[in-house]
């Protein structure tokens, strides 16, 4: 059983991971920005189910501050690099999300490189694949790469496509012994494990709530937080997974809408405010003035997509649940905690 630094313990995915990682047997460390999230950190892996006592360890790092890093890595066999900043709508200046992104990678594998760990596994993302381009009438897969420079393309997207290639950049010119391996996951759901979640969970929340008045033409590739945290552990360990990216999606990419019937199928009266009418681009534009939450997306109207983990099945023998399943325990966990 190995000593596993998790990064951005206060995180949706990352407490995912963490819950993984100590059921393994493992034991974890993990990053958080003040030590006075700690029990936070340990309420949430309670509510998964884990309390892990002393097989958990804190250590405080920021993604824009040197101090830390080293002492956090101190004796670690692997990284899951998972922190990375994923606010809501568009910030008023984008390198308020690249900066981390990029630099905070790039701290965490100099980290991981100087304590002599095995292999980093870093959360990229389909933002990092899919976006910047004419969609290419055919699954993306883990070859493509976001064009950062095309009009449109979302501060978030720019930020993860430009930390991954960064973190690509760093091990071919500095990376010594360290072993990178990288998981890029779609739109993550899947049972919260508090009331502070990742944005991730909103669109999902704004639907049952009703709170748009129907579906814009937006496709949208969804997996289980439960199934990335397991892609997360096999591409620590498994050998093929060295120097190799995975797609991290459940099945094909789906419209609002597709969504929209799963929750009225799935969840019965509770899903009684969700909208099925497919709303025209024109009146998500004129929307997105009055609330502009929504504005990032816009440029991604009518544009079908798609992707393909066959090399994560494949390689890594990884196999997620079905979107159904992962929506219904989403809204569990939700209600919950109260937020729905
Ligand atoms: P989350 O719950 O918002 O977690 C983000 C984590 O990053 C938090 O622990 C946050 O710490 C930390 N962080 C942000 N800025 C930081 C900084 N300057 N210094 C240190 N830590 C910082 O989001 P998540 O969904 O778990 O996302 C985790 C990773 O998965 C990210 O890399 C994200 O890009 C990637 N991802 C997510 C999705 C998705 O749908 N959720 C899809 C693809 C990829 P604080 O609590 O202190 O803010």
């Amino acid at each position: 059983m190995a000593q596993v630094l998790v990064t951005g313990g206060t995180g949706f995915i990352a407490c995912h991971c963490m819950l993984r990682l100590l059921a393994d047997g493992h034991s974890v460390r993990t990053t958080v920005r003040s030590l006075a999230r700690e029990s936070d950190v340990r309420a949430m892996l309670k509510a998964g189910g884990a309390e892990p006592g002393d097989k958990l360890t804190f250590a405080t790092a920021d993604l824009m501050k040197d101090d830390g890093w080293a002492a956090a890595a101190a004796g670690c066999e692997y990284v899951l690099h998972v922190a990375s900043p994923l606010p809501i709508g568009i910030p008023k200046d984008e390198n308020d999300l690249i900066g981390p992104a990029r630099a905070g990678t790039l701290r965490a594998l100099k980290a991981a490189r100087d304590a002599g760990a095995k292999r980093v596994v870093l959360t990229s993302s389909f933002a990092a694949i899919g976006y910047g381009h004419t969609p290419p009438g055919r699954p993306f897969t883990e070859s493509d790469w976001t064009n950062p420079e095309a009009a449109g393309v979302s501060a978030y997207s720019k930020s993860k496509t430009l930390a991954e290639k960064a973190a690509w950049d760093f091990m071919a010119k500095e990376g010594g012994g360290l072993e990178l391996a990288v998981v890029n996951p779609v739109v993550v759901l899947g049972p919260v494990l508090g009331p502070d979640y990742s944005t991730s969970i909103e669109m999902m929340k704004t639907l049952i709530r009703g709170a748009v008045p129907g579906c814009p033409r937006l496709w949208f590739g969804v997996v289980d937080v439960r199934d990335v945290a397991d892609m997360h552990v096999r591409a620590m360990t498994h050998p093929a997974a060295r120097g190799e990216r995975f797609l991290c999606v459940a099945g094909d990419f789906l419209s609002v809408r597709d969504m929209a019937l799963i929750l009225k199928e799935r969840l019965g009266e509770a899903a009684r405010r969700v909208p099925t009418r497919v709303l025209p681009d024109w009146l998500v534009r004129v929307g997105s003035l009055i609330n502009p939450k929504g504005r990032a997306y816009l440029p991604e109207l009518g544009k079908r997509k798609n992707a393909s983990a066959a090399k994560a099945q494949s390689l890594l023998g990884w196999q997620p649940r079905p979107i159904p399943e992962t929506m219904a325990s989403t809204y569990e966990s939700l209600k919950r905690f109260g937020q729905i």
